[in-house]
């Protein structure tokens, strides 16, 4: 028998979760979104993304109120998404994905994410060592790890060089 197109059956709130963000370039959209891309062609120059593909995932988490579509011009119009609180709860099982990743396949770190505040290195569970709090995305300091080319093709990942807070917002200039 075919599996089904959704989780209905299943009981479990993972499950539940997964019917919205289990195909990988919704969750990659978010990340990005997290990083600070807002635009449909910043998005699809970092992702790598096939336009399809990129606008139904962008239309489907504006839907599903993960991210907000917001006119940034008028004429013409062009539309920037950005992550709501829904989206931005998601940070921590992204934080989480991002570290099995690097234990579990031995690579080294792209980003590192910091607080803020006093430089620290987050541990696990996102929490401050030496403030010992929880820090809020927005207080989050994003730095490039060692695993990060150096000289990357596109804008976005140049301007991702350069330590920055999650949720600033990137724009790269359009020619
Ligand atoms: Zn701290």
């Amino acid at each position: 028998m075919a599996l089904g197109k959704d989780y209905a059956t299943q009981e479990c709130s993972i499950a539940r979760a997964l019917e919205i963000v289990g195909e990988r370039w919704t969750l990659l959209v978010v990340r990005d979104a997290l990083y600070g891309v807002r635009r449909y062609n910043d998005f699809l120059v970092h992702l790598g993304i096939p336009r399809a593909v990129l606008a139904t995932r962008l239309q489907m988490l504006t839907e599903e109120g993960i991210l907000e579509k917001r006119r940034y011009q008028e004429s013409p119009p062009r539309d920037e998404y950005v992550a709501t609180d829904r989206g931005i709860a998601l940070w921590p099982a992204l934080r989480a994905l991002g570290r099995w990743g690097r234990e579990h396949h031995g690579e080294s770190a792209l980003r590192t994410f910091h607080h803020a505040e006093c430089g620290t290195e987050l541990g696990s569970y996102g929490e401050c060592p030496a403030c010992a709090t929880v820090v809020p995305v927005e207080d989050v300091l994003m730095a490039p790890g060692p695993g990060l080319d150096p000289d990357p093709a596109d804008p976005v990942s140049r301007a991702l060089l350069q330590p920055r807070r999650l949720l600033q917002p990137i724009v790269v200039d359009q020619v």
